[in-house]
């Protein structure tokens, strides 16, 4: 049996190991693909760390970690028509049944009996990964590969940020981990008029200035809310966009959004909040929109179109490249704040 290199958890405590295991075989519906690079999302660092969510989400350990990438396939299941063996794939990491009432009504992101690569089942942090035909993207060639590990959180981005208007729209994005910065490169390419970012460290502040947000304030030394009043002539922003998933920043944006306006939420929070429906929704009229994943798979071609433009530049969001041995350096990245994105190659 061929063996392959892999990060994976073992125990349910903190950490992960390098371990040499056996290289996967497809099943009928899947694909075998060679890892050419992979990158760390927050849900990583969560498993990584073995934090509350993931004591209670994480049930099949040992499991290797990861679920962005891009990929070579190199063997097809006996069922797979649609992918070639050399193509290169990213992949929607959102498993869908294909047969519960959401995924027969357009809606599989929220599919009632989903699962995720690195969270549910084995993932990608290794030298190849199984990938369900159904959940493959094919790229077209010039689509660089690092760019092509993070269309998985890109598509976070472009989900939440074109859930709604935003040509000629004044937005605040709260936030500027990778995805907050991806949305101020979505929204300037978008035609919003002015964007307005909040985040608390320095590094990702000056991350978000190079992505070209008009303002960005840090909430531990400005006063955001009548900051952004004073730059919206009073009226308040047109869109939030909420990626922080700070109790705080959630609650301070509904007093800067303007009456009428949208508030879409992607930022998760670890902890109920108190919300005044009244004022800051009903009389204000607003429409608040809960964001999860991304549009199987129209969010996915919109991106693809975003990069393979030439147009969607998101190289400064890509802060650190290690190789996959490495994955603690990306961890302890992660954990401290100051990179954005972090690549890892096999
Ligand atoms: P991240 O944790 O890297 O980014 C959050 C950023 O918010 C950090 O840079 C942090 O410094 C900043 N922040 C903290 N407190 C703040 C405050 N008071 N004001 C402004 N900024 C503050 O996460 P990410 O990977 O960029 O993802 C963004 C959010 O989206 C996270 O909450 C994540 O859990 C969530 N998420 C949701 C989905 C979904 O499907 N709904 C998918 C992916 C990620
Ligand atoms: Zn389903």
């Amino acid at each position: 049996m061929a063996k392959m290199m892999a990060v994976v958890k073992t125990k349910p405590e903190p950490g992960a190991e390098i371990l040499d295991v056996e290289v996967p075989k497809p099943g009928p519906d899947e694909v075998l693909v060679k890892v050419l690079a992979t990158s760390i999302c927050g849900t990583d660092l969560h498993i990584y760390e073995w934090n509350d969510w993931a004591k209670h989400r994480i049930k099949n350990l040992p499991q290797i970690m990861g679920h962005e990438l891009c990929g070579e396939v190199v063997e097809l299941g006996s069922n797979v028509k649609n992918i070639k063996q050399s193509d290169i794939i990213s992949a929607e990491t959102h498993i869908a049944c294909g047969y519960c009432f959401q995924c027969r009504t357009g809606l599989a992101h929220i599919c009632q009996n989903g699962k995720i690569f690195g969270v549910d089942i084995n993932g990608v942090f290794a030298e190849y990964a199984i990938v369900p035909a159904a959940n493959a993207w094919i790229l077209e060639k010039k689509i660089p590969k690092d760019f092509a590990s993070v269309m998985e959180p890109l598509g976070n981005a472009i989900h939440t940020a074109l859930a709604g208007e935003i040509a000629g729209n004044t937005v605040l994005i709260t936030g500027c981990g990778p995805i907050g910065l991806m949305s101020i490169a979505v929204c300037r390419l978008s035609g919003a008029t002015n964007i307005i970012a909040t985040e608390i460290n320095d590094f990702r502040i000056q991350l978000a200035k190079k992505l070209g947000a008009d303002l960005v304030l840090n909430p531990k030394e400005d006063n955001v809310v009548k900051i952004v009043k004073e730059r919206t002539d009073n009226l308040g922003v047109d869109v939030v966009l909420e990626m922080s998933g700070n109790p705080k920043a959630i609650l301070d944006a509904f007093r800067v959004l303007r009456s009428g306006g949208r508030y879409s939420i992607l930022g998760i929070p670890d902890k109920r909040l108190k919300i005044d429906l009244g004022a800051d929704i009903i009389f204000k009229y607003i429409t608040v929109q809960g964001i999860n994943g991304r549009l199987m798979f129209s969010t996915w071609y919109k991106t693809s179109r975003f990069l393979s433009s030439g147009r969607l530049d998101i190289e400064p969001i890509i802060t650190h490249r290690f190789r996959l041995a490495e994955f603690e350096k990306g961890m302890e990245l992660m954990k401290n704040g100051n990179c954005g994105k972090v690549l890892l190659y096999p």
